[in-house]
């Protein structure tokens, strides 16, 4: 509930200038909540007007994409830049290609990244892109010729020292080397401009496995902190089989969990023996299949059509991981039934608020998005880093530094829930702790 009369007046303002622009309006909401008891200590902020000039962006670039697909014809798509915020470092944030994709979408992304990116205590502002392509069914060569026709646009807006894209759903290893490939052509410049790169151009090792390896180092530490417990012996529910998903399966099972599902935009699949990793890599990585195979392939799996039924699988633990808005409540009043007590983030804002009010109303543990999976962006920190020094870290190196940024933010996080009166509260703590240095740094830079 809003009820602090500054916050009230400026969510009213988004409310009249973005109302249809739901998700962003989602996101906003659920930060000013957090924000009541922080604006309350510090009056400062509203004198310079901080919060009205944090939920407008700083810059919005809007392109259109045309590119020729396979049989000739011109295709036209829309292509999105959200320069959000650039108070403690360059805009950061990755690209989304999904037909869902809209200004409301990019911004509501872009909005969480600034606070997100500032939880990894290293310097970068808040950004998103992205454009409605649809990348399924289609060939590598149009997947290469879409991407070149939107960095030929969206490279007159970034640069290393500006705008750092890096990948989001359906944006991989291929679509950022096909736009990195595009961006030193046109500029004729090696720069570490994006970050998720190959690692044969600049990119870094852990990237890859850093959003799923982050949210379960991120979920052991919170689960450590709060009720003394880990992952092992645990049943796991996650969502997805892209990316986030496949990692934090394969880090939760090495954390000595059983994970028992996976799932696409199309059905889940449930397996009582613990999902196969490898063959859900094949179907994913390998050959961009669907889900549906897994149960094919291996005895005793079943295969659900629906994708929000996976939250109807008993489990300890659930870790969301597809996208955002795939737990509404019915969907949380089912994961408590059946015993689940914690749900950590791995996709961005996939909890609907009353989805969240049913896991505070039952006490369970709750990793926010902007806590759980920022373990990505952070590696993505670290690879700007690597480009800047012009020199490599090892795995092991990077993952340790990954684990320690995610158990910090989870210091952090609780560190600022206290200070704000919400002890043990992950949610409030996340978006209190990522908004002061950011607030701060907006105070001592001027009115911008
Ligand atoms: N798309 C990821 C996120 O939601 C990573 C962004 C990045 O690496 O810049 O945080």
């Amino acid at each position: 509930m809003l009820t602090n009369e500054y916050v009230k007046r400026v969510y009213a303002q988004v409310e009249r200038r973005d109302g249809d622009q739901p998700e962003f309006l989602q996101a906003v909401q659920e930060v000013l909540e957090s924000l009541q008891p922080v604006v309350e200590k510090h009056p400062e902020y509203e004198k310079v007007g901080v919060l009205e000039r944090l939920v407008e962006p700083e810059r919005v670039v809007k392109f259109r994409v045309a590119w020729t697909d396979d049989e000739g014809k011109v295709q036209v798509n829309r292509g999105y830049r959200v320069q959000f915020n650039s108070a403690i470092g360059p805009y950061k944030g990755g690209l989304r290609f999904h037909p869902s994709v809209n200004e409301g979408v990019i911004k509501f992304l872009g909005f969480e990244q600034i606070l997100k990116n500032s939880l990894t205590t290293l310097p970068m502002g808040g950004g998103k892109g992205g454009s409605d392509f649809d990348p399924k069914g289609r060939s590598d060569a149009e997947v290469m010729r879409f991407c070149q026709a939107f960095m030929t646009e969206l490279c007159r807006h970034i640069g290393q020292f500006t705008d750092v894209p890096a990948g989001d759903i359906n944006v991989g290893a291929r679509e950022i080397g096909y736009l990195f490939g595009q961006y030193k052509r046109i500029r004729d410049e090696y720069s570490g401009v994006l970050t998720g790169k190959g690692l044969e151009f600049g990119g870094s090792l852990a990237r890859t496995e850093a959003t799923g390896y982050g949210l379960c180092y991120y979920t052991a530490e919170a689960m450590r902190v709060l009720r003394g417990d880990s992952f092992e012996g645990k049943t796991v529910v996650i969502s997805g089989s892209g990316n986030v998903a496949i990692f934090a399966t394969e880090k939760a099972q090495a954390l000595g969990a059983k994970v028992v599902t996976a799932s696409d935009s199309n059905g889940y699949v449930y397996d009582p023996n613990g999902i196969q990793l490898d063959v859900v890599k094949d179907i994913k990585l390998g050959h961009r299949g669907r889900i549906k195979e897994y149960a094919e392939r291996v005895p005793g799996a079943e295969y659900h059509e629906g994708c929000a039924g996976v939250w109807t699988v008993p489990c300890d633990i659930a870790l969301p991981c597809a996208t955002q808005n795939e737990i509404d409540e019915a969907s949380a009043e089912a994961l408590v039934k059946n015993g689940c007590t914690v749900v950590c983030e791995g996709a961005n804002m996939p909890s609907t608020p009353e989805a969240i009010a049913v896991y505070q109303k039952n006490g369970l543990l709750y990793g926010p998005a902007k806590a759980a999976n920022a373990g990505g962006v952070a590696v993505s920190g670290l690879e700007m880093s690597q480009n800047s020094y012009r020199l490599s870290w090892t795995f092991e190196e990077v993952d340790a530094k990954l684990k320690s940024i995610m158990e910090t933010i989870v210091a952090d996080s609780l560190a600022a829930a206290k200070e704000y009166g919400h002890e043990g509260d992950l949610m409030l703590g996340a978006n209190a702790a990522g908004f002061v240095k950011v607030a701060n740094a907006m105070v001592a830079q001027g009115v911008l």
